[in-house]
């Protein structure tokens, strides 16, 4: 890589530092940002500076296993969980790591972000990960997110805040942006007392679109276009024992699954989700109780309408 693009690299990281400080993604001196250089070089910020005044010679470089090659300033300590998720995923250049307040207030719940409610979630996003915690610095906490870092770009780290990749600099930085604005979103639409979700069938037409803006999509490829899109989550299962339950942001069809005229999933993915019941974490895996009620309302009003004809 010439010197010139490096250094346009480094302003860019630079930039990107300055609207993750500015939209308040990241308090003091939080947050990382890395971009892969080459095959074993990695430029990314520096430990203890504000990730909204960097200059461009703040930053450092790192070969692959985490060693500093240059830079007058320490690399960040959360460097081997951008490591960490770069060599797992080749196709992608750049990690933004932070603690935007939306994202995290849902990484904190441990609530899984629900899909079929904004359309540009589901075709920019797609599946969106809670990886298990973990004190955060080590390999072993940089390991949480092995599972899932293969399918999804966007992950949600338990109790801390967010991982987003991608194949450059503001690829990965607009992921953080987009989550954390849907997190928001959702917040407010609980506070105004109720959350709409579309069903899978419009689902499955905005999945299908991704193909032709070239965004891949791990549902795709596994023949789950059609299958139990907004109800269970891409990994409810073969992703480890960590597995959240939606407890505030619930489908209705999770609803319906808990009674015995429930539609049941018709493809490969495993039914379940909300029903009564303990989860392997000890938790109550049931749904929030205004969902219940409102639940419960409508089939009464259903039995009601249809003894009046
Ligand atoms: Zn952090």
């Amino acid at each position: 890589m010439s010197v010139q693009n490096e250094w346009k690299l480094r302003e860019m990281m630079c930039e990107i530092g300055r609207r993750v400080y500015a939209k308040g993604f990241a308090a003091a001196n939080d947050g990382n940002i890395s971009y892969r250089l080459s095959e074993d070089r990695v430029l990314c910020t520096p430990t203890r500076v504000s990730k909204g005044f960097m200059k461009p010679d703040d930053l450092c470089i790192i070969d692959m296993d985490g060693k500093q090659v240059s830079g007058k300033r320490k690399r960040s300590s959360e460097m081997l969980l951008h490591l960490t998720a770069l060599k797992a995923r080749p196709d992608m250049k750049s990690c933004v790591h932070c603690h935007p307040p939306h994202a995290t207030a849902f990484a904190v719940a441990r609530e899984p972000i629900p899909k079929c409610v904004l359309p540009e979630i589901e075709v920019f996003l797609g599946e969106v990960a809670i990886s298990p915690y973990e004190t955060p610095g080590g390999q072993k906490f940089a390991d949480t997110i092995l599972p899932y870092v293969k399918d999804t770009e966007t992950i949600l780290l338990a109790n801390h805040g967010t991982l987003t990749l991608g194949t450059d600099l503001e690829d990965a930085y607009f992921k953080t942006e987009i989550i954390d604005a849907y997190c928001r979103i959702l917040i407010l639409a609980k506070q105004i007392g109720r959350v709409n979700y579309y069903g899978d069938d419009k689902a499955a037409e905005l999945i299908k679109l991704k193909p032709n803006l070239g965004i891949p999509d791990p549902r795709l490829t596994r023949g789950l276009e059609n299958c139990d899109l907004c109800g269970n989550s891409l990994f409810r299962e073969g992703y480890g024992d960590f597995s959240p339950e939606p407890r505030v942001f619930v489908h209705p069809k999770l609803m319906n699954q808990a009674t015995p005229s429930g539609e049941t999933s018709t493809c490969g993915c495993s039914a379940g989700g909300a029903e009564a019941k303990a989860s392997s974490n000890g938790h109550a895996a049931g749904p929030n109780i205004d969902s219940l009620v409102q639940s419960i309302t409508d089939q009464v009003m259903n039995a009601l309408n249809g003894s009046a004809k």
